[in-house]
């Protein structure tokens, strides 16, 4: 799939568009969702640039895997979560709302998921959360 080079998650690795940062390393990074679906709701993009999973690479797709895992540990910990749910959409059909590969990491379960408007999205709660998964890293 044709990746769109001005696509939202393509501008925050370029820094032309802040975020809330969790975790970063040269082809990772973490932040939190803007608009929560609980609190914690945690995204971690690959740098390669990839729409849906199935243009990722191998080599991205194996280290990808590995972030999400280190920074839902960190979530879980950092939040008390007793459960975390991970999810990941590819394509339109299937919800995929911002054309770069990205897996979120949801406390809780993803069936009782706040709607998005019950959970704060102001972003000194949204820094104070990701202080609290920071230092769970
Ligand atoms: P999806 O529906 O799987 O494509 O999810 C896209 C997610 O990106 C949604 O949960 C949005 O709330 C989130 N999102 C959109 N724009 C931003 C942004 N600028 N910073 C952080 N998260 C965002």
């Amino acid at each position: 799939m044709t990746y769109d080079n001005n696509n939202i998650f393509a501008k925050i690795l370029t820094g032309a568009i802040p975020c809330i940062k969790v975790y970063e390393d040269d082809q990772t990074l973490a932040f939190m969702d803007i608009m929560p679906q609980a609190e914690g709701h945690t995204l971690v993009i690959p740098k390669e640039a990839a729409v849906t999973i199935h243009d990722l690479s191998d080599d991205a797709a194996a280290n990808l895997i590995k972030k999400v895992k280190l920074v839902a540990n960190a979530v879980k910990k950092g939040m008390n979560a007793d459960g975390i749910t991970l999810f990941q959409l590819n394509g339109e059909p299937a919800g995929q709302t911002v054309p770069h590969i990205h897996f979120h990491i949801l406390p809780g379960s993803y069936l009782t998921a706040k709607a998005h408007a019950s959970v704060s999205s102001d972003a000194g709660d949204l820094q104070a959360i990701a202080d609290k998964i920071r230092a769970a890293l």
